[in-house]
């Protein structure tokens, strides 16, 4: 690590012996980590992140959204060389699942990443490290959803066109442990790849250890609008 604080690039890390090939992002997400955290307006402890995204989805359930109020001028302005996110969500891609909408929230204030089957991908992984580690997200809801086409065809297990049945490997497990009820898979799922960002990646591990991050299971519910947190 350099003076700095920040990973070399050019060569392993002394400090961590992190590997060059796992540098290469690490390093670059540290050189981004400077003027972001410098811009930082505000912080919101793990909880009262986690607890934000209730609170919005509440007012969301009760369609007395407090979004729609903000000028988007200003905060598309504010938000051009700097972001704030206060929580970041692993969602699945469906239609019906409008993130930023159900949790009410605008321009910079989630870090959102979506997936059919809110399956946590090394890829997806890697994003949310980014959003902890660097822009400083405190929270991480993985938010399965009532409904879900891409739960309901793993537990049919049919075949599909193309690439689709490569989401059937990760959602899987989640198949085994809660049988063919499809709320009850979805539910599992989400807990599972909750538990998987929690346990594989060892710098959300650390952030968690350190007070840093929470990470929580959701279940939507698309006919109420209703986050439930799952444990
Ligand atoms: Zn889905």
């Amino acid at each position: 690590m350099n003076s700095n604080g920040n990973h070399a690039i050019a060569a392993g890390c002394n400090c961590c012996g992190l590997s060059r090939r796992g540098l290469l992002w690490t390093g670059l997400a540290a050189a981004l980590a400077a003027p972001l955290r410098a811009a930082a307006q505000t912080s919101l402890p793990p909880a009262a992140a986690m607890q934000a995204l209730l609170d919005g989805n509440k007012r969301f359930v009760a369609q007395r959204l407090t979004s729609f109020d903000e000028d988007l001028t200003i905060l598309r302005q504010n938000t051009v060389a700097k972001q704030e996110p206060f929580a970041a969500v692993l969602s699945c891609a469906d239609s019906r699942v409008p993130v930023e909408l159900l949790f009410d929230q605008s321009i910079g204030h989630l870090f959102v990443t979506r997936v059919a089957g809110n399956v946590a991908t090394s890829e997806i992984i890697a994003s949310l490290e980014y959003g902890a580690a660097v822009l400083g997200t405190a929270a991480i809801m993985v938010l399965g959803h009532s409904g879900c086409g891409a739960v309901k065809a793993t537990i049919e297990g049919k075949a599909v066109p193309g690439q689709i049945s490569g989401l059937y490997a990760p959602i899987r497990p989640a198949v085994a442990a809660a049988g063919s009820d499809l709320e009850a898979v979805v539910k599992a799922n989400a807990k599972i790849q909750a538990n998987l960002l929690a346990t594989a990646s060892p710098l959300l591990a650390g952030l968690i250890k350190d007070g840093k991050l929470q990470i929580a299971a959701g279940y939507y519910d698309l006919g109420s609008g209703a986050v439930s947190v799952l444990s």
